[in-house]
């Protein structure tokens, strides 16, 4: 699954190849439409001819992003009003000036749902496994995940929120893995991240939260934080589907230095796994304590 790297990448790309443009059209697939048709809302959380009304016409103002989720400021007709996406397990958008530009057969031929802006380049989000979803949203903080998101990693108050919320009652015995892959306490961590940043802090995932130190969490938040820059200056992590918005690949999967190891690279001990929040995760019980 995308985790913020990659989000932040794609929005990067994303934004000079969308930003001014109108969108004109919008084409979505027969999964989409076959979805609604049977009342399960497949990727498109509103009714699609609303959507598609809303839409079409709209100037894409500016492309952000906010945890996990890519967010599009619109405008059309003096009103302010965004959709919000989310890539799911393996979704991509591509902005391409035609579908065969999309290389990977397997995007393109899981196209979802297809923008056509009036330069006459498509932006595409693409599926395999149609996780992912898109709203509509008046204010940002009108969509439910945001109006309880911490702050991101990069705003000035982002430590001192984390802190509060690991050291937060509710939270005193789950596992520190859990606590920070939930987005009220920092967005954008999901599995692989995690068990990156508990390595390089030398904290036990299974650890409760109860039982670290204000320290050491200190030293986690900015682990968190060194792992995300990593990964961002390596292109972000290919692990099965993630892709840029051109098709490339990222290296961060090459710098992992616990994710899917066999062997502990500072000690030499067998690497732990274990499932945790669903995930496995990957830990060293000689360097974390
Ligand atoms: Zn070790």
């Amino acid at each position: 699954m995308p985790e913020l790297p990659e989000v932040e990448l794609v929005k990067r790309e994303l934004a000079p190849r969308v930003q001014g443009r109108t969108i004109e059209g919008t084409d979505l697939s027969e999964f989409v439409n076959n979805g609604h048709r049977t009342g399960r809302k497949t990727i498109i959380k509103q009714d699609i001819e609303t959507f598609k009304e809303w839409v079409t016409g709209a100037s894409i103002i500016k492309v952000g992003r906010r945890g996990k989720y890519i967010y599009f400021v619109l405008e059309k007709n003096n009103d302010i009003f965004h959709l919000v996406a989310h890539l799911g397990m393996s979704g991509a958008i591509f902005a391409v000036d035609n579908m065969d530009d999309i290389d990977n057969v397997n995007f393109r031929k899981h196209w979802q749902v297809v923008f056509h802006l009036d330069d006459s380049t498509l932006m595409a989000y693409c599926d395999i496994r149609r996780f992912g979803e898109m709203s509509l949203a008046g204010r940002l903080n009108d969509f439910l995940p945001f109006s309880r998101m911490a702050p991101e990693y990069t705003d000035e108050g982002s430590a001192a929120y984390f802190l509060d919320r690991v050291k937060d009652q509710k939270n005193s015995n789950k596992m520190i893995k859990a606590v920070i892959m939930d987005s009220t306490v920092i967005p954008g961590v999901g599995n692989i991240y995690a068990s990156e940043a508990l390595y390089a802090a030398g904290i036990l995932p299974t650890r409760k939260c109860a039982n670290i130190s204000a320290k050491r969490l200190a030293g986690l938040h900015q682990e968190i934080i060194n792992v995300f820059e990593l990964s961002l200056s390596k292109g972000g992590s290919t692990i099965s589907d993630y892709r840029g918005v051109s098709g490339q690949s990222g290296n961060m999967q090459n710098g992992f230095s616990i994710y899917q190891k066999k062997k502990c690279g500072q000690c030499g001990s067998e690497v732990r796994t274990k499932v945790i929040a669903t995930r496995n995760t990957f830990y060293c019980t000689t360097c974390q304590r």
